[in-house]
């Protein structure tokens, strides 16, 4: 179902828009300088979105002044308490983030007053830690449709109060019950989902859980915008989303660097070529597919595909464009002409 787009500052979420990438600040955010740094290297890396725990009146304030010195949209994440969502919403945080499952719906009408007066997004951010009791009772735990009827029940109620400029999420930290809550939901509510794994960890597993559980919704065109939850620095989140997001994208817009796994024919620093073109190239939103092969014997045949490549040997090494070979040099030199025909390739 095609989701309302819905504005985030001067970011759009939703419909046909590109999927954007989240995550939240780990720092003290009554910590201005902290807290506004960890924001811009946020945002240097890729972050389109990001969220601050506010926990008092005191973040409040010190985020009024972060929100007037930085201009990436920012997210009032609020746990317990309307009234601190009411007060983010009057100091402009472009959406509020409130937990349906701890939060009392006494103050709703007034939130949704503060969110309509300043145009300022609801994301009903529902988790699998924190369901409303007599849900998590009805269902026997925070199954799938357990989070499925919560996030309903919120956007029901936000509804009733003619309120539509709506977000959803329904994490969970079990991959399973997550994804499955998440198809259901995409099919019953046209509002754009916010696609996570929560608490998915830390290390490796925490990254495959998100990039199976993200990427496997992506890939069936459901999640408009994600957040990568992993213990530790939030830019780890935000190169892991990115990551997630090309490797699932039908659009490509990005440079996609195929390198082989190498193996006994190798005879050149693949690794090393590789890592270089893929630190050139990062940032580049073009669609190109470079490959970077181990061999002269099969890799222009593996990667006939390619806009351009290299194959090592011995001494000499192949460039080829466009799937057919360019030219064949000793190895430094064909290294030398396939980074010049790159920095060529991404600069025009
Ligand atoms: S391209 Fe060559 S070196 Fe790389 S895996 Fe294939 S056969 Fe091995």
């Amino acid at each position: 179902m095609m989701k309302n787009i819905v504005k985030i500052g001067n970011v759009n979420i939703g419909g046909n828009q590109p999927v954007t990438v989240q995550s939240m600040t780990s720092t003290d955010t009554a910590d201005f300088n902290a807290t506004l740094n960890q924001l811009l290297e946020l945002k240097r890396v890729g972050c389109d979105i990001a969220r601050i725990a506010v926990r008092d009146e005191m973040d409040v304030s010190v985020c009024k002044k972060i929100l007037s010195a930085i201009d990436i949209p920012l997210v009032a994440d609020i746990q317990y308490d309307y009234k601190l969502a009411v007060a983010c919403a009057d100091v402009g945080f472009h959406k509020i983030r409130y937990n349906p499952g701890n939060t009392s719906t006494s103050g709703l009408n007034e939130l949704v007053s503060a969110c309509k007066a300043n145009n300022c997004p609801i994301r009903i951010g529902v988790n699998g830690g924190s369901l409303e009791k007599d849900i998590k009772q009805k269902h026997g735990g925070a199954s799938a449709s357990a989070l499925v009827e919560s996030a309903m029940r919120s956007i029901k109620l936000l509804e009733d109060l003619d309120f539509y400029d709506i977000v959803v999420s329904v994490k969970s930290s079990d991959i399973r019950v997550s994804s499955l809550a998440y198809r259901m939901l995409y099919e019953s509510s046209p509002y754009p989902l916010h696609v996570g794994i929560t608490e998915s960890g830390i290390g490796d597993l925490a990254i495959i859980k998100s990039s199976i559980g993200i990427g496997s919704l992506l890939l069936d065109g459901i999640g408009d915008t994600i957040r990568v939850s992993l213990t530790g620095d939030p830019i780890q989140e935000v190169l892991v989303a990115k990551n997630i997001i090309k490797a699932t994208s039908s659009k490509k817009n990005f440079v996609e660097i195929v390198s082989c796994p190498t193996c006994a024919r190798c005879n050149y620093d693949l690794e090393r070529i590789a890592k270089k073109a893929e630190a050139l190239t990062n940032n580049i939103n073009k669609k190109l597919k470079i490959a970077i092969m181990g061999c002269t014997v099969n890799g222009p045949g593996e990667a006939s595909d390619a806009d351009l490549g290299i194959a090592g040997g011995k001494d000499k090494a192949v460039v080829f464009k466009n799937g057919k070979i360019l030219l064949t040099a000793r190895t430094e030199d064909a290294e030398e002409i396939f980074f010049n025909i790159l920095r060529e390739l991404i600069s025009d």
